[in-house]
């Protein structure tokens, strides 16, 4: 099968991963959640508890364990060593924790490896992450960024807390993602920017139904460009 993958790319919590999950699921395709991929070897990585400003202790626990990513009805699902892990590593203290591996060049070529493996495997797929349009897939179908204002990105998290029961402080989750921002954007390798040829979207002000159906016509509207040439 022709791989067709469609990228987004964008901040944390600029709604890329409801939206991906919405428009996988309108055109047919299989949604990769790259950031859970980093999530799950920082998860593997906390349980054997390295030190995870080492890279070299790092480095040792994707030999160590093995990491299954499947598509699910919701979410997708993540298993490390077989057990199941999709809510566990969703916690404050894991996110904070993240940087160390997505900061980790090596880690990031193994991942990078992970999710062009994923992508054969499923042939059609919408991914969302940080390097997705750039480093992943730089010849994907169509490339998208997403952009919101930090304030309501921190709103979004915490109605997405609450309808989990967690309270949680707006400030607090407002710096927490403007200091993930700044470690996303300056790091070395596969650093969060857009693709020359990424479309950005600002969400700001816009419902997710808004931005999936924005999508789909900019999907439509280069696959009819394509037919005609
Ligand atoms: O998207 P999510 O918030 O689950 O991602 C968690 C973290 O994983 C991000 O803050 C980022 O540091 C890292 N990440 C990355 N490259 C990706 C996806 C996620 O560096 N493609």
């Amino acid at each position: 099968m022709a791989l067709f993958v469609v990228t987004i790319d964008g901040p944390a919590a600029s709604g890329k991963s409801t939206v991906a999950r919405r428009l996988a699921s309108r055109i047919g395709a299989t949604f990769l959640d790259t950031g859970a991929m980093y999530r799950a070897v920082t998860f593997a990585a906390m349980q054997d508890g390295v030190d995870l400003k080492d890279e070299s202790q790092l480095i040792g626990v994707i030999g160590r364990h093995t990491f299954g990513f499947e598509p699910g009805d919701d979410a997708m699902r993540v298993f490390v060593d077989g057990q199941l892990v999709t809510d566990r590593i969703r916690s404050p203290e894991l996110t904070a924790n993240v940087r160390c591996v997505a900061s980790s060049p090596p880690m990031r070529a193994r991942l990078v490896q992970m999710q062009r493996q994923f992508g054969r495997r499923w042939g059609r797929v919408v991914t969302e992450g940080r390097d997705q349009g750039t480093v992943v897939f730089p010849d994907a179908g169509v490339k998208f960024y997403l952009v919101a204002d930090s304030r309501e990105r921190a709103r979004r998290r915490q109605l997405e807390l609450e309808s989990q029961g967690v309270e949680a402080d707006l400030d607090e989750l407002h710096r927490a993602i403007e200091s993930r921002d700044r470690s996303d954007e300056s790091r070395a390798v596969g650093p969060l920017k857009p693709a020359p040829d990424a479309i950005c979207v600002d969400t700001t002000r816009m419902t997710i139904e808004e931005v999936v159906e924005c999508l789909l016509r900019h999907i439509n509207r280069r696959q009819n460009a394509n037919r005609v040439l």
